[in-house]
């Protein structure tokens, strides 16, 4: 996956890498250098924050002096590295309370049904007793698709008729998954967000319903993204932090997008940290998120 990844990623940022080994190599660093080197930065997606932060580490380390390509792009690597390891979280359902209780959200076509299915198949390879919810009652393609992810992970899955209460579901599939010793509950959620008041209170009183049974619960809620789709599109999602208590996030589609470096600002806007990736369509596309080997892959 790091080899399809690498390859699929960034054309963007593999052109600033170059860039920048153009303007820095076997020349002293000076201020006109770093000036042009934080707006490649901002070019290839990183966000003007992150591009200051890594010009001011970048320049730290290497003012003055002369350096080698490998040089160069070590250096930025780790700059990049450095803002995103404070930026990066764990994502372990098998750690904490069972049932273990995750919330997926995202808008529609963010990838949600496929992380959750992702998610559920290594938990049931992991011995887990996993039940997956179709929280989402009115995409009746969606709850098709959910169900054929859950058959092939070996969970079970509980779904209701076609515009049916979700909170009223979440509340059965707890209850359910307490009677019967699951360790996990994985919950997808609906993304419309056409009727974005609808939605959250749709929400929020699945965590309200949640939390009637354990009040940490959801333990986890999920904002899954689509790095495809840019980063005015991604600001607008934030509507989910805002209101649905989101405590990770999953950026999915890092294999089909010129513009991994949408993860930098992305990561620096939300509270939460980024705990997993998505490099494709396959049931072993989804990894944990590690901000080093992440950044490497950036610079080329
Ligand atoms: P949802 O509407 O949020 O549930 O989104 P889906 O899970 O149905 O995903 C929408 C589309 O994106 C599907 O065609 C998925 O196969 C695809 N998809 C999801 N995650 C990834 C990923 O990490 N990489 C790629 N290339 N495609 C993905």
């Amino acid at each position: 996956w790091f080899k399809r990844l690498t390859e699929g990623l960034s054309r963007s940022s593999r052109q600033m890498t170059e860039q920048v080994v153009t303007v820095f190599a076997k020349k002293p660093l000076d201020q006109a250098m770093l000036d042009e080197l934080e707006e490649m930065l901002i070019e290839a997606d990183l966000g003007p924050k992150a591009a200051a932060r890594i010009t001011e580490a970048f320049g730290k380390a290497r003012f003055g002096r002369e350096a080698s390509e490998q040089e160069i792009k070590e250096s930025l690597a780790e700059a990049i590295g450095d803002e995103l390891a404070q930026r990066q979280g764990e994502f372990d359902p098998l750690s904490g309370a069972r049932p273990y209780v995750v919330l997926f959200v995202g808008v529609n076509g963010s990838g949600k049904t496929t992380t959750l299915g992702k998610i559920a198949t290594d938990l049931t390879r992991r011995g887990a007793k996993v039940l997956v919810v179709a929280g989402d009652t009115f995409r009746a393609a969606a709850v098709e698709q959910l169900k054929v992810w859950a058959e092939r992970a070996g969970a079970s899955f509980m779904s209701r008729a076609t515009g049916a209460d979700a909170a009223g579901l979440a509340f059965d599939a707890v209850q359910m998954a307490r009677d019967e010793a699951y360790d996990v509950v994985l919950i997808d959620t609906a993304g419309r967000l056409q009727n974005k008041t609808a939605l959250m209170d749709e929400l929020l009183k699945i965590v309200r319903v949640l939390k009637k049974f354990d009040p940490d619960a959801p333990h986890e809620t999920l904002l899954v993204l689509d790095a495809t789709v840019g980063r005015n599109a991604l600001a607008q999602e934030n509507v989910f932090g805002n209101t649905a208590g989101v405590t990770g996030i999953v950026m999915t589609k890092l294999d089909g997008t010129a513009r991994g470096g949408v993860l930098v600002p992305v990561a620096q806007a939300s509270d939460a940290p980024i705990k997993l990736i998505g490099v494709g369509e396959g049931v072993d596309d989804l990894q944990p998120f590690d901000a080093r080997a992440f950044s490497r892959s950036l610079v080329g």
